[in-house]
Order: structure tokens, then sequence, then C-alpha cells
């Protein structure tokens, strides 16, 4: 019996995608590298619902924030980074590093970003170069409306920089970048696109290319510049993942033939039956429901249960792999993955060991779990 990974990345992989991982190499400058770089990005396009530029990098996602960070700002640049959670934070440090002035605008765990907030921020200091955003904050399991957050924003400043964190969103839930006029939006391969880590994939607007242009923080391997100059030749500057890029190709075949729309409504739906079946347990949710993330749950760990304890035991007697919290939250929730590769018997395996594992670890499911 095959492990449940319900992590929120790296998430599992189909047959044929693995396959394709196994392939024998071939060279990364020479024609077939060429039509297959062609395809993805093409298909990236597509999903992306964007006729921006589409880049792919050989990186892990933080490897895309911060080449968001490098190609658009300089030092001493102010960014308002609205944070809702760990990445959020990460989108901020990573700024800060690079001598960009951050000024952070935090919302409590659980909670989306307040559109009428990142408004008020915005005409407070007219000095704002860019705006961060997350999309899915996979620490807390919360999806902003960025749609509302980015009309709010254009409201204020119609051409600042948004800078978008979409990695366990896009492609998963509906992110459709030019009509909600977003400038770097960026996802990795292990989050919804049933595809190995390796690779991160970033569009970037005419806006980004302009703010590239004059951007003065050193860049070298995120070079959004050099990779658009490649891609024109069928090229990466650099080695690609190339085994990464092989599964990539197939894995958006399939993506492709599913359809966006039919994606869509398989992770809300996929993401409503978790949240059921969680509270039909007994447990509580982290997230306030009204925007609870269609691509992971978090769970509040129950007072007296001890969290890494019944991650051990889901793993070690259940066959069932889920994530712990990060940063302030660890300890205090554990995560389930739905997104990518996912279906409603695997999310049902899980809430049916979780209901086994519970009562092991001090915690009664409620009668409403006994159906
Ligand atoms: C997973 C994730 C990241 C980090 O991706 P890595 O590949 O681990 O660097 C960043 N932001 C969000 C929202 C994520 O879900």
């Amino acid at each position: 019996m095959s492990v449940n990974l319900r992590i929120p990345g790296p998430t599992p992989c189909d047959e044929d995608v693995l396959k394709a991982m196994s392939r024998q190499m071939i060279n990364h400058r020479g024609p077939e590298f060429r039509e297959i770089l062609g395809r993805i990005t093409v298909g990236l396009q597509e999903m992306f619902e964007t006729k921006n530029d589409v880049l792919t990098m050989t990186s892990a996602g933080t490897g895309a924030l911060e080449s968001a960070v490098v190609n658009t700002l300089s030092p001493d640049d102010r960014v308002l980074c609205v944070s809702i959670g760990v990445f959020g934070d990460r989108f901020a440090d990573i700024g800060t590093t690079y001598g960009a002035s951050v000024e952070k605008l935090s919302f409590p765990q659980g909670t989306a970003a307040d559109p009428a907030a990142v408004a008020d921020a915005l005409k407070k200091d007219a000095s704002f170069k860019a705006v961060m955003v997350t999309h899915n904050e996979t620490s807390t399991g919360v999806t902003n409306d960025l749609g509302a957050i980015a009309k709010a924003i254009r409201g204020v400043r119609p051409d600042i920089l948004i800078l978008v964190d979409a990695i366990s969103s896009l492609g998963s839930v509906p992110l459709p970048i030019d009509a909600w006029d977003l400038d770097v939006v960026f996802t990795g391969s292990q989050k919804g696109w049933m595809v190995p880590p390796g690779m991160a994939m970033v569009a970037v607007s005419k806006r980004a290319w302009a703010a590239a242009e004059t951007a003065r923080i050193p860049r070298y391997y995120f070079d959004y510049k050099k990779a658009k100059s490649y891609l024109e030749k069928g090229e990466t500057p650099w080695t690609p993942a190339v085994s990464v890029y092989f599964a990539m190709d197939v894995a958006l075949v399939k993506l492709r033939k599913e359809g966006l729309a039919n994606i869509h409504a398989r992770h809300a739906k996929l993401g409503q039956f978790t949240r059921d079946g969680v509270k039909a347990l007994g447990l509580q949710l982290l997230a306030d429901e009204r925007v609870a993330s269609n691509t992971v749950t978090a769970v509040r760990v129950p007072d007296g249960v001890d969290g890494p304890e019944l991650n051990k035991l889901m793993r070690t007697e259940y066959n069932t792999v889920l994530a712990g919290g990060q940063g302030p939250l660890t300890g205090k929730i554990f995560r389930i993955g739905h997104l990518g590769l996912v279906s409603q018997p695997d999310l049902q395996a899980c809430l049916d060991a979780l209901k086994l594992a519970l009562p092991r670890v001090g915690f009664t499911p409620t009668a409403a779990a006994a159906r």
C-alpha cells in the first residue's frame, strides 16, 4: 500500500510523470530541449491565464521569492509586505536582506488580509514602490481575496508593482493574472503541478520588465532579463533540472486535459470535503472558514494532545503523512495538503485514519464522525 502523502508539497506524482523523470539525459542546448521548453512555456501561460512572459528557473519556490525582489527593486526602496503568516514573513525577510525598506502589514493567524487596510497603508505613504502579498498562506491554510486586494491597491496606486507568492495556489485555485493586473506571480513545481520539486515558474508583466531596467539590487543566477534572452532561443541560462522539465512537460498535458475550470472545481470540492470531515471529528479549523484554503487545511491540535505524537502515529501506523505547524504554530496545528494529484478517496482515507488515531493520543472524536 502506498503512503498517503498529505502534505502541501511535495505532492504525489502519477506514474507517467515519474516515468518521464527516469528518461536518459539530453543536450539542454539542443533541439529536443528547445521543443520541451517551448511546450512548457505555452502550457504554463495557459494555466496562468496570462499573456505575460513566463520564465522557468531551476530552484525551490523560495528562489522565485528571491527573484521577484532582486529583479524589480533597488536598495532602500519602500515596500509594503502584506503578511498573514510564515510565507508572508519570508517575503519581507528576503526584501530586508537585500536592503529594501520593508514595512510589514500583518494580520492575525488564520485570517485573511483586509483589502481596505492595504489601501489605507498605501494612502498613508505615497513612497511605496511595490506591494508583496501571499495568495495562499500555506502555514495557516488561508487564501487571501487577491482579486479584491489587487483592486484596492490599484484604486490608490494604479502603477505600483504587485509581487505575488502564489506558490501553493497557482494552477489549483482561480488566479487570473492578467485580469487582476499582477506584476510578478510565481509558483513551484512540487505544489499543485504534480511534479517533483526543482522548478520555479514566474510570470513577469510589462510593468515588472520596466522596473527591472532600473532595479539596482545585484542579481546573477535569477536575472529575468538573461532568462528571457535565453528563452528566446529555447534555452535556460544555466543547466536546468532536465528531468523535472521532462516531468512538467508530461504533467501539463494531463492538467490541460482536465482543464483549469475542472481543476479549480475539484480543489474547491476537496477543500470543503476536508473541512467538513475534520469538523465532523470534533476538531477545529485554524482558519476563518470564509477564507479557508482549498489547497491546505490547518487543524488545531486539541487540548491535551501532543501534535508531533499524532503526526508520528499517523505516519507509522496509518500510512498517512501530515504536515505539522511552522514558526509560532509549531505543535499547535497539523496540516492536511489537498492540492495537485489528489482525490476524495485519498482524503477519506486520511479522515478515517485520524478517527482511529485520535483516541490513541487522548482525543475522542465526536459522534458525528461515527457515520
Ligand atoms: C511551499 C511554499 C513556499 C516555499 O517553497 P520552497 O520550494 O520550499 O522554497 C513559499 N511560499 C508558499 C506560499 C509555499 O506554499
